[in-house]
This record gives structure tokens, sequence and C-alpha cells, in this order.
């Protein structure tokens, strides 16, 4: 692995670019897909416990200003540590609209919300925002629009935002469900999104392939291991994604490993832990079938469960363990509050 400065962004060939705490620097990765086509900034990048850094991913095209939202934990939080970061420093405000750019992007720039399933570590930012927002569909599984419309948008837990369920609807929300594994075009983005159902202990979690042309990005929400279930819902997943890593179209997944591994399997609660984490993107590199399918895929680890014990480090642990004990040659990424990284 080498590091560069952006300076030297010039050079062609397959890497990464990360943009972060550190400040900014690319990394040259054996990349399997060649050129950066997705542009993602952490909004919240954690799974509970700390509020306002809750799971939520900024997805765009790379120099597309038109974004979609792949969960909504955390927004406002989440888009001042970026711009704080430079995470947004190519969208340009527009003395047209809000003048703050956090403003702008969480109204005009994030055109629709993937919600993978209504956790509130989920949802949340999108609640809190609601009432200063901008209408936007929302793209979900059947079920989990049933529990936003029932147990959520409903009146009494908080007005009804959308346009289905309990009056008044003041119909800001357009509920859009997704069909499995059918493609749907993102309104006002150049993307598409193909919804896939994970297993999360007692409800229906999602994973969305976001596609743009041809290229390919997948974010998984919380989900646990098919072993650990007792479902193939990861199994059907790979399949899916198979024949886009076999053509090198597959830039990246964002995946969650939300404990380490001294957590119990009985104790998972329909989460991965590095160890499952692992057994699963072996099952996906069984799935595809070539020679180290994955050798240099970016896979961003997210929603970690920080730890209230100061003498743990979770975040630091499990990335440790990924990277020690890893043979598919995966490239794991972690992304803070913030963060962003192109691939
Ligand atoms: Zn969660
Ligand atoms: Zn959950």
């Amino acid at each position: 692995m080498t590091r560069r400065f952006i300076g030297k962004l010039a050079t062609r060939g397959p890497r990464c670019l990360c943009i972060g705490l550190a400040g900014l620097l690319t990394t040259t990765l054996p990349a399997i897909a060649h050129v950066q086509n997705f542009d993602v900034v952490a909004l919240g990048a954690h799974g509970g416990i700390v509020d306002g850094d809750l799971t939520a991913y900024l997805v765009r095209p790379v120099g597309d200003d038109r974004a979609v939202l792949c969960d909504a934990g955390t927004i406002m939080k989440g888009l001042e540590a970026a711009e704080r970061k430079g995470s947004l420093n190519d969208i340009r405000p527009s003395p047209d609209l809000d003048k703050e750019r956090p403003g702008l992007v969480a109204r005009h720039v994030v055109r629709a919300y993937l919600i993978s399933h209504a956790h509130l570590d989920h949802i949340a930012g999108m609640v809190a925002l609601s009432p200063d927002d901008t209408p936007k569909p929302i793209y979900a599984l059947p079920s989990v629009i049933d529990v936003l419309t029932q147990h959520v948008f409903n009146g009494a837990v908080w007005p009804n935002m959308a346009d289905q369920g309990t009056a008044p609807r003041l119909g800001l929300y357009h509920y859009a469900p997704l069909k499995v594994g059918q493609a749907e075009r993102i309104a006002g983005t150049a993307l598409t999104v193909s919804a896939y159902p994970l297993s999360h202990a007692a409800v229906e979690s999602t994973a969305f392939l976001l596609r743009n042309g041809d290229d390919a990005l997948l974010y998984l929400g919380d989900t646990g291991a098919d072993t650990v279930e007792h479902r193939h819902n990861l199994q059907d997943l790979w399949q899916a994604v198979a024949p886009l890593i076999r053509a090198h179209h597959l830039h990246g997944i964002i995946i969650e490993c939300s404990y380490d591994d001294s957590r119990a399997d009985a104790r998972l609660f329909g989460h991965l832990s590095p160890h499952w984490l692992l057994h699963e993107l072996e099952m996906l590199e069984k799935a595809v079938g070539n020679e180290k399918p994955l050798q240099g895929l970016p896979v961003v680890v997210s929603h970690i469960k920080p730890s209230l014990v100061s003498s743990r480090q979770p975040e630091r642990d499990i990335l440790t363990t990924l990277r020690q004990h890893d043979r598919t040659g995966s490239r794991f990424i972690r992304l803070e509050q913030g963060d962003r990284v192109q691939f």
C-alpha cells in the first residue's frame, strides 16, 4: 500500500480515494474496479449507544450533486462533521438556496432515502429533519414501509409526514416500495437500486445494490450471518452480485460488523462479528468462483457498536481482527463520522 497526497491524483490507475481526519490522501489499491465511480460520506458510522452518530451514508456518483442516503440514523450532525472535514467541498452552495452547505445538502443534494429497516438507529435523523426537509421518496421493502407507516409516521410517535397511513397525511415523503431483485430508477438521480432482504433477528432488513450505468456499489443494512440466523439471505445476495464481481463492476461493499469476536453467537441479535463477516466474504468469494476475486475490493466496515467501558476499543479490535484473519484480500476501510471515500 502506498499513500500520496491528493495533488498527485492525476496518476491514472486503480485506487481508492480516502479523505478524513488525516487530511487529503489517496491509497493506491489493486482494486477490482478500475475507475472511482462512487462518492461516499459517512454521516453516521455507529449502530447505537452514542446518539448523533448513527448509521447513514451519503452516496452519489463522483462529480454528481444528486445523492441518496443509505439509512438515515443521523443527518445534520453528520453533514456538519463532513463540512468541517472538507468532505463536501465539491458541492457548490447556491445563492438561491440555503446559505449553509449542510442544509443545502440535506434539502437539495439528498434526493431520496433508502431505508434498510426501521430501527431507530437507521431513521432517527430523517425523523428529526422532517419538519424542515424537502419532499423526497423513501425507497424500502414493503415490510419496512409498513413499520414506518404504523409505528413511526403515525400521528402519535411523530406527525405523518408521508403519503400513506393515518390522517392527516402531510405527504412530504412518498413511499416507494421495492420489489426484491428488481432494479428501480431513483427519482432525480443517475442511480438505480435493487433491494435484497436480509435476516436481522426478528425483523427484515435490506441490502441495496446501487448501479450507476454498469458500475455498482453494495450497501447492507443490519444483518446476521446465514449460519446464525438459520437463513440463506446472504447466500442469495452473494449469488446475485457474483456476476458483477466477475465483470469487475462492483466498486465496493458497505457492511456492518457490530460486535467484536468476544460476543457469543447467541447474543449477536441479528448482527455480524469479525469471524462471521470473514466467513460471509469467503462465501461471496466462493459464489464468484474465480481465483481471489475480492482481492483489493474496498469493504467499508459500518455499524460498530461503541463500548462505554473505557478499557475496550471495539473499533480498533474489529479492524485488527478483520485484517489479521482475512483470506480474501478484501481491503477493509473504517470511516468515522464526516469521512469520505471514493471507490
Ligand atoms: Zn442498526
Ligand atoms: Zn437494526
